[in-house]
């Protein structure tokens, strides 16, 4: 046999390499952005023609490159920013592997124009799937244009596995404002397809975050800051009462490169703890400086991963910055905390918030839980009551939904209700669960587990069948969002629509509702809305269920009844009856309990028989 062992043409070499760098558009606009900022830019401006798939354009004016150096900077680990391997562990800069333009370059049709401070005349290369096309001087100012087009032309796969334009712009979006987040002693643009939709002129920390999150964030900062000898943290909490249901605007920089790490998040929420209700999530852009030794970027190579020496001491300090911010701002109550947790901060109760059914005494219920019943074990349920049956279910049409955010009683009370014994026994405790006789015993429902089941269900099937009923508003609504809840709007219209929304587009950034799904009550479009979309991004980040369960889910939570609302004893009938006409009435959508039945054996126990 003889040798086979070949080495890798570099541009094959170079087009495994970009698997790994190269993920989408958005890793394209990292990596020059990056760059841009380590060549010392003051100025940079970013543009996206079709979400990055036709072209990525960034303009910056920092020191440029001489001729040599703009050919070098495409061959695979050619980097000015590290020497040797002692540098590794006192990286200063974003980039340092030398593999980002090697690798856009080997899946793009790239184009770049430089010049430094020193020379006349810039250089300009164009290179094609790593193929060197030309180079030849060209007029232009100090800095370095990079324009990066039809990204993975050369990679049929790797195109058609881009997602749409929508999803694809808010990712880039996401890494746009990570780097301007950390950069605000730069001045940003962005243009998308020609129009301006960020322009962030250099400023302080706080303006830039103001210019990015918009003018309400001015009154729900406050200011963090902690000094060791060595780790420095400083950056903006939200209030706790401005906390959201999602996790979205949660920023942490180390040395001014954007991480995720789990760990330093619980120890911010460690700090909130009491402050926010369970299940919301402060807003924070907090930045940790720390001895590039005691720190390890290395293991991922999109490098938003991070290893520290000493996690323990960074999880304490963080939370020591934060605790701090909340008590010198009065956030936190200081005298008798414990006992009154909920003044001025917490949630409000007449509104029903803040009741968390999970943490409840549930242990010995999740111990002990109801067997699988659909509508015919329901029916069982009662076998040996007395009192009329099923003649006396017919006679109400299922009406609950329509009412269930504006309960009317005029409205209930005129249907002609079974008096039956079946129904005459249902009872509310305490708003919050429904009492009801069965054959075995005892059943309590929860009636917010139990309609959310119910609206699940029925919205999966409008989304499944795209035919979910819509009521035209009386007065549309225009909603303002920011800019990726925008693009996340565009990616699920259809989805939303099939839900019973009706709504358009308003200029740039706004759509207009018309009509919401029918059986919503009236005059809470946008916070239905606005809620719809905070619950969709909050499923998307903890769970990965399918679109559409998770858009039947977050419409189902949001406008499922809440505890500390009063239900008509027909309205928990209706429910009831619902309820087991779903086809799993045991536990929520999210998992949680529905009903129990308290057996007759152990009431009868309790009394010592
Ligand atoms: P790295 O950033 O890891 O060094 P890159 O492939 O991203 O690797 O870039 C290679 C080299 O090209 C850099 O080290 C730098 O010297 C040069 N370079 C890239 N972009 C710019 C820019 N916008 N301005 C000046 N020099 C640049
Ligand atoms: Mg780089």
């Amino acid at each position: 046999m003889s040798d086979v062992i070949r080495l890798l043409p570099d541009s094959l070499a170079n087009q495994i390499a970009a698997g790994e760098v190269v993920q989408r558009p958005a890793s394209v606009v990292k990596e020059l952005l990056e760059n841009s900022i380590d060549a010392g830019s003051t100025s940079i401006t970013v543009i996206i023609k079709e979400a990055g798939k036709t072209l990525i354009k960034v303009i910056d004016n920092g020191h440029g490159m001489t001729e040599t150096d703009a050919r070098m900077s495409f061959e695979r680990h050619a980097t000015s920013k590290i020497r040797a391997s002692e540098d590794l562990f006192k990286i200063n800069t974003m980039g340092f592997r030398g593999e980002a333009l090697a690798s856009i370059a080997a899946v793009s049709q790239l184009e770049l124009v430089t010049k430094t401070k020193e020379r006349e005349l810039g250089t300009a290369v164009a290179i094609e799937g790593s193929e060197f096309k030309k180079q030849e001087p060209e007029a232009t100012n100090e800095g370095t244009s990079i324009s990066v087009k039809n990204l993975f032309f050369n990679v049929p796969a790797r195109r058609n596995f881009l997602k749409s334009n929508p999803v694809e712009m808010k990712h880039i979006i996401e890494e746009f404002q990570r780097v301007a987040l950390s950069h605000p002693e730069i001045e940003f643009s962005l243009f998308q397809n020609d129009l301006e939709t960020f322009n962030l002129p250099k400023g302080k920390l706080s303006q830039r975050i103001v210019r990015i999150f918009g003018k309400n964030y001015k009154e729900q900062l406050a200011a963090c800051e902690e000094d060791t000898p060595h780790i420095k943290v400083h950056g903006y909490i939200g209030k706790p009462e401005f906390a959201k249901k999602t996790r979205g605007e949660q920023y942490f920089f180390v040395n001014k490169r954007f991480i995720k790490n789990n760990y330093l998040n619980h120890a911010v929420y460690n700090a909130y703890e009491g402050l926010i209700p369970d299940g919301s999530y402060p807003f924070y852009v907090l930045f940790i400086e720390i001895d590039p030794k005691s720190i390890d970027i290395n293991v991922h190579p999109t490098k938003t991963e991070i290893k520290f020496e000493d996690e323990r001491t960074v999880y304490g300090i963080v939370r020591a910055a934060v605790k701090q911010a909340l008590g010198t701002h009065n956030l936190s109550p200081s005298i008798d905390f414990d006992h009154d947790v909920n003044f001025n901060l917490g949630p409000d109760r007449s509104k029903g918030e803040g009741l968390n059914l999970q943490d409840r005494d549930y242990a010995q219920f999740k111990n002990n839980p109801a067997d699988k019943a659909n509508k015919e074990n329901w029916e069982k349920l009662f076998e040996g009551l007395e009192g009329p049956k099923d003649s006396d279910v017919g006679n109400f049409s299922l009406t609950f939904e329509s009412a269930a955010n504006q309960i009317d009683p005029k409205e209930l009370s005129s249907k002609e209700f079974s008096s039956g014994d079946k129904y005459k026994a249902a009872f509310q405790i305490h708003n919050t669960y429904i009492g009801k006789q069965v054959k075995s015993g005892m059943m309590f429902i929860d009636q917010q587990a139990a309609h959310e089941r119910i609206l699940f269900e029925k919205y999966l099937t409008h989304l499944e069948n795209r035919n979910g009923a819509s009521q035209q508003s009386l007065f549309p609504q225009t909603i303002d969002l920011n800019i990726s809840d925008f693009a996340l709007v565009m990616e699920l219209k259809e989805e939303i629509e099939s839900l019973g929304f009706v709504f358009e587009i308003f200029g740039k950034n706004s759509v207009v509702i018309h009509g919401v799904p029918a059986d919503i009550a009236h005059g809470n479009e946008k916070e239905l809305f606005d809620g719809l979309l905070e619950q969709f991004k909050e499923n998307k980040s903890e769970l990965s269920i399918p679109t559409k369960e998770n858009l039947a889910r977050s419409i189902a939570k949001r406008s499922a009844i809440k505890p500390g609302n009063a239900l008509s004893v027909e309205e928990m009938n209706t429910m009831i009856d619902q309820l087991f006409g779903c086809e799993n009435p045991n536990y929520s959508p999210g998992g949680q309990l529905i009903y129990y039945i308290l057996d007759l054996y152990k009431i009868a126990s309790f009394f010592g028989k």
